[in-house]
């Protein structure tokens, strides 16, 4: 080894502790030190910024039918800042310290509103940048190269406030289009640093795939976190091992609701097995009934309704510490390159 490459070794696991000399967590409004996000949970993928018609779409081509019509009652909670600041200041008295939006234009994600919405309610917000997944990639990400894809996202990353390549998917099995993005990221990564977060199509879809790819572009797996697997139920939690070993972080990433009957079992084998560093939790919130203000446990579900569950099936409580404020924060923290 020479020692460029010792120091580049050293300058990874470092990186990757967030503990390197000027790792911060860029957030909407300005970059912090991972300490400063070490009183709450960071929740690594939720969404506060999205089309009208993206979940109607979404659920469309989930249930294999037509686009739903979007809401047409008033203001979209999305597009509605007071509303989504009382959701997120309660949101803070409920210990969460920070959100991760997961968006990004091809999303209908608007940077302008994040920005609104973590001045209104002082709760600091990491935005995504990227590319979602093939139904719903701009056109023109068809015919462009990876090379310009790459410098595309490199662009975004250096003049806008994004602090993630994420949520970065396979819709199903992921395809040549998914494939050719996702290399892109990892070479743009490579370039910002930004750590990067997936989205896998039900159940747990081309998982390691996704890791691959990244991996061969040259990202290290603690850069990583494959998302959604939750979904993927499997008692003996194989795939999920697999990934942890490679060092990569897994996305149970849709807590808080019915599926955490199934997932449990799945977490506290995967602790049992040691890998608790391995794992982050968040909710993906996304559509307007899971608001508090409709009656729903809102964007802290994760602390307030998942973590319970979890405490009553034995995890102790530094573990839980150790997932809900570390984890996260190890993840999202980088070293701008100069
Ligand atoms: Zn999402």
């Amino acid at each position: 080894m020479t020692r460029r490459e010792a120091l580049t070794v050293l300058a990874g696991s470092a990186i990757s502790q967030g503990k390197a000399a000027g790792a911060i967590i860029r957030t909407v409004l300005k970059d912090v030190p991972p300490e400063a996000l070490a009183g709450g949970a960071t929740l690594f993928h939720e969404h506060l910024s999205l089309a009208p018609d993206f979940m109607p779409k979404w659920i469309g081509l989930a249930r294999g039918q037509s686009p739903q019509a979007p809401p047409s009652d008033g203001l979209f909670f999305m597009r509605d800042v007071d509303l989504m600041s009382d959701e997120l200041r309660a949101a803070s008295k409920e210990s969460v310290a920070c959100i991760v939006d997961g968006g990004h234009p091809d999303m209908g994600r608007d940077l302008d509103f994040l920005k609104k919405l973590s001045m209104q309610s002082g709760m600091p917000i990491v935005a995504g940048c990227g590319y979602y997944s093939e139904p719903f990639y701009p056109p023109e990400i068809a015919t462009m190269t990876e090379d310009q894809i790459t410098r595309e996202l490199v662009r975004q990353a250096h003049t806008q406030p994004v602090g993630a390549f994420g949520e970065i998917g396979s819709w199903g099995d992921i395809t040549d289009l998914e494939r050719k993005v996702f290399r892109a990221v990892g070479k743009a990564h490579l370039q910002t640093n930004l750590p990067i977060f997936t989205h896998t199509g039900i159940p747990g879809k081309s998982a390691m795939e996704q890791l691959d790819i990244l991996e061969a572009a040259g990202v290290k797996p603690p850069r990583i976190v494959i998302g959604h697997v939750g979904n993927l139920v499997d008692a003996k939690v194989e795939v999920h091992k697999a990934i942890c070993k490679r060092g990569a972080f897994i996305g149970f990433d849709r807590q808080g609701g019915t599926g955490d009957a199934r997932q449990v079992p799945m977490v506290v084998a995967l602790i049992d097995a040691g890998y608790a560093d391995n794992l982050l939790f968040s909710s993906d919130l996304s559509t307007a009934n899971q608001l508090k203000r409709n009656g729903g446990a809102g964007y802290a579900k994760t602390v307030t309704v998942y973590a319970p569950k979890l405490r009553e099936a034995g995890v102790k409580e530094d573990t839980l510490h150790g997932i809900l404020v570390d984890n996260p924060r190890r993840f999202l923290a980088f070293v701008p390159p100069r």
